[in-house]
């Protein structure tokens, strides 16, 4: 175990992707693979899927509890993404950085535009869907979301692919297991960097 650590003295990677590129999956195999890596698990207002866990997935909330944690100051970002509430808990990446962990974010590029203005030193990760059909296909074959929901994910996906050139690193998540070799690399080689950009 690693000494005790502030937020300043570990790795944040902000992971950002369309909704339906596979982020999610990938996040949360990176962080059982990488040792001392941990997903921040995000507040969100949007109801839980099938098979999402509470605090597990997401801290499910009301909208009532999530405005009165912005109020508070308890985000570090906080974001309206497909008409819900997202954010991170500043208290939640504290105790991870407490546990000597680094941290993976996943979350849309709103949010990561607010963390780079907060902490320089954060990788960016972008990861893209090999077409924006293939996308498609993924939100259609999850089955989670109505045809208007779908609609409504693509084209706010269309904006945010316009966005990775703000981010150091780009992975098309063709291939799943590629595609996680790709993202642990990156990890990897982040944490050999002789600056540490910090
Ligand atoms: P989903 O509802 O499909 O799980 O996530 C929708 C989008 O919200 C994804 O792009 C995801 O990265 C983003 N998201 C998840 N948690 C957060 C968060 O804490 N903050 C922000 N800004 N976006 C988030």
């Amino acid at each position: 175990m690693r000494k005790k650590s502030k937020l300043s003295d570990v790795k944040m990677f902000v992971v950002s992707a369309p909704s339906g590129a596979g982020k999610t999956t990938l996040c949360q195999k990176l962080s059982e693979i990488v040792p001392n890596l941990k997903h921040s698990i995000s507040y969100t207002t949007r109801p839980p899927r099938k098979r999402e866990i509470n605090n597990i997935h997401y801290t499910f909330v009301s909208k009532k509890k999530f405005k009165a944690m912005i109020q508070r100051g308890e985000f570090v970002e906080w974001a309206v993404v497909h008409g819900n509430l997202y954010g991170t808990s500043k208290r939640r990446l504290e105790e991870l950085a407490k546990n000597g962990c680094d941290i993976v974010l996943d979350i849309d590029t709103s949010g990561a535009a607010q963390i780079r203005s907060k902490f320089k030193d954060a990788v960016y990760i972008f990861i893209l869907p090999p077409s924006l059909e293939v996308l498609r296909e993924r939100l259609r074959g999850r089955m989670t979301e109505s045809d208007e929901e779908i609609k409504r994910r693509i084209n706010r996906a269309k904006e945010e692919i316009a966005d990775y050139r703000n981010y150091n690193y780009v992975i098309i998540n063709n291939e799943f297991k590629k595609a996680l070799r790709e993202l642990e690399s990156i990890i990897i080689a982040e944490r050999l960097r002789t600056d540490k950009r910090r």
